[in-house]
C-alpha cells in the first residue's frame, strides 16, 4: 500500500498537554495529558458521551481545544487543519461516494490533494491491494459488504500517506465475526506501516485485543493510561475496574 516504501519513517509521536474543552457551560474534556509514541497503537476507551470523539477531533484539528496544546512530531499543531497535521481519519460510517466505484473513491481522495489522475489510479490500486480489495475495485459501495466498505475507507485514508491514523469507532457498525476479522486486519496493516494510530472505541474487548496502550476516559478525564494487561490486572480506579471488568 502506498506509500509503504516510506511509511514508518513518517510515523509521528503525539503529545497532548493539559487539553480541556468546553461546550457552553460543560467541560467535555478536562485537563488531558497523553504521550503517544511513534508507531504506537492507542485506544481511547470509555462509555458513550465521555468525550472520546471530541478528543479525537481535537487531535485531528476538526475541533480547537479551549485550553492546552497538541504536539505532533514535536511540533505544536494548534490552529492547523487536518491535512497539514498529517493525520488521516476513518469514521464509523465509511462516508464513501455511493455513485463511484471503490477504485474511484480512493483515487478521488488522492486527486483532491493534487495528485494527477493517472498517478492517483496507480496509487489507489496499490492501496486497495493493501487491504485485500483488488477484486472489488470496480464495485460501487452498495455492492460491497460493510466490512469491505470499511476496507475501502481505510485504503482511501492510508493512500494519502498520513503520519497518524485516527479511527473513530471504525468497526461499530459491523457484526461480531466481521468485527474480529477487521480488528486483525487493521492491526496487521498498522504494524506493517508502523503508523501511529489512535482508535476510539466503547468496546473494552476491542481495546484490549488491539491496543498497545489504552487510555480509559470517564467524563472527559483520563482515569488510567496503560497497557491492556495493567488496566486489567491493576486498575487504578473503581471506574476502570468496573468498566473493564464484569460490567461489560
Ligand atoms: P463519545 O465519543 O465518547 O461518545 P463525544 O465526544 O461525542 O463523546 O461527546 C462528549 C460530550 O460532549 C457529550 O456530552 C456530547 O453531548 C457533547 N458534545 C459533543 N459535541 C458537541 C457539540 N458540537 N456541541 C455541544 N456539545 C457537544
Ligand atoms: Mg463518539
Amino acid at each position: 500500500m502506498p506509500p509503504s516504501s516510506d511509511t514508518g519513517q513518517n510515523a509521528a509521536n503525539i503529545r497532548l498537554e493539559g487539553v480541556s474543552h468546553r461546550f457552553g457551560q460543560t467541560d467535555v474534556i478536562s485537563d488531558v495529558s497523553l504521550d503517544i509514541a511513534d508507531g504506537e497503537f492507542v485506544a481511547l476507551l470509555g462509555p458513550s458521551g465521555c468525550g472520546k470523539s471530541t478528543l479525537l477531533r481535537i487531535l485531528a484539528g476538526l475541533q480547537e481545544q479551549t485550553i492546552g496544546r497538541v504536539l505532533i512530531g514535536e511540533r505544536c499543531v494548534d490552529g492547523l487543519p487536518p491535512r497539514t497535521r498529517g493525520v488521516g481519519i476513518v469514521f464509523q460510517n465509511y462516508a464513501l461516494f455511493p455513485h463511484m466505484t471503490a477504485l474511484a473513491n480512493v483515487a478521488y481522495g488522492l486527486e483532491a490533494v493534487g495528485i494527477s489522475r493517472a498517478e492517483a489510479l496507480v496509487r489507489a490500486r496499490d492501496a486497495l491491494a493493501g487491504v485485500q480489495m483488488t477484486p472489488f475495485g470496480e464495485r460501487k459501495p452498495r455492492a460491497l459488504s460493510g466490512g469491505q466498505q470499511q476496507r475501502v475507507a481505510l485504503a482511501r485514508t492510508l493512500a494519502i500517506g498520513p503520519r497518524i491514523l485516527l479511527l473513530d469507532e471504525p468497526l461499530a457498525a459491523l457484526d461480531k465475526n466481521l468485527r474480529l476479522d477487521m480488528q486483525l486486519e487493521i492491526r496487521r496493516l498498522q504494524r506493517a506501516l508502523r503508523i501511529t494510530t489512535v482508535m476510539v472505541t466503547h468496546d473494552q474487548e476491542e481495546a484490549m485485543g488491539m491496543a498497545d496502550r489504552i487510555a480509559v476516559l470517564n467524563a472527559g478525564c483520563v482515569e488510567q493510561f496503560d497497557t491492556p494487561e495493567a488496566i486489567y490486572d491493576r486498575p487504578e480506579t473503581l471506574f476502570v475496574a468496573n468498566f473493564v471488568g464484569a460490567a461489560n
